[in-house]
């Protein structure tokens, strides 16, 4: 029932749209992301896998996820505002929605709708990368960028970085400038133990996962997370989950689609534990 794509679906409440942003404008290594939700989607539906998740939800068959359609952009400078106008619009209709990236600027635009509809968000980020540049080549939405702008617009009542291996100086500096937490790469144990108060959106930057996981990455940055703490992260993370991004996704790096298959995996299980609070 959801391999069809519908421009707008019957949507029932806390039903869960997933969201294709084919956006890579603001990547500032090498382009691709913007082809990753026509990969993620293909590898969801391959037939060398199944649609079942591992708490044995068939998505297949089981209502109240929609694999939704892509944004069509047309101007690449109204970007920003059509993404968070399209989610708006979502919330508006009381969905939960996970989007597909693009690259990571575009949790920006995402979190400011999401920011105005649920009081005290939590984010739970997941990543090598900090993306608390105030500005990188210039570019302050560079995907280096995006949590220095939701923390500097309030958009965030708490961060949560977890898998950080890449920490500059000026990234420490506005890490406890904004209050955020890191559970960095050498301490990665402790994410175990986490835990939130109120709404949580989870963004996860494919490059969180060791190259050797997802090859299809911009940036390769090894010492990472395994597939299954990833996994373990999200079966197991307590609070209410209301939305979700994977982004930075590289197809035209990925080693035959591999990476892909990772993605769609994280996808499955993000749609099974949304599904299982509801
Ligand atoms: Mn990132
Ligand atoms: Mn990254």
């Amino acid at each position: 029932m959801n391999s069809t794509r519908h421009e707008h679906p019957k949507l029932n409440i806390n039903d869960i749209v997933v969201l294709g942003v084919p956006f890579d404008g603001n990547s500032s290594y090498a382009k691709g992301p913007a082809f990753a939700p026509f990969k993620i989607r293909e590898a969801l539906y391959c037939h060398s896998s199944n649609l079942w998740t591992e708490n044995l939800l068939d998505l297949g068959t089981t209502s109240g996820w929609h694999n939704g359609s892509d944004i069509k952009f047309s101007d690449e400078k109204k970007a920003f505002a059509q993404i968070e106008y399209e989610i708006e619009n979502l919330l508006k209709r009381n969905s939960r929605i996970i989007t597909l990236g693009g690259d990571h600027s575009i949790t920006l635009p995402v979190v400011r709708a999401y920011s105005r509809a649920y009081r005290k968000l939590n984010i739970l980020h997941l990543d090598a990368h900090p993306d608390l540049y105030d500005e990188l080549d210039g570019n302050r939405y560079s995907h280096a960028c995006p949590f220095a702008r939701i923390m500097e617009e309030n958009l965030a009542a708490r961060l949560v970085q977890v898998g950080i291996r890449t920490l500059t100086g000026h990234q420490h500096e506005q890490a406890q400038r904004f209050g955020v937490e890191q559970i960095d790469m050498k301490n990665i144990t402790l994410a175990k133990r986490l835990s939130f108060d109120g709404p949580i959106y989870l963004s996860i930057d494919m490059d969180c996962l060791d190259p050797a996981y997802a090859p299809g990455v911009s940036h390769y940055e090894p010492g990472g997370m395994c597939t299954r703490d990833v996994l373990e992260l999200i079966q197991n993370l307590k609070g209410n989950l209301v939305g979700a991004d994977i982004v930075e996704y590289n197809p035209e790096r990925d080693l035959n689609g591999m990476t892909g298959m990772v993605a769609s995996k994280l996808l499955k299980e993000v749609i099974g534990r949304m599904l299982e609070e509801k």
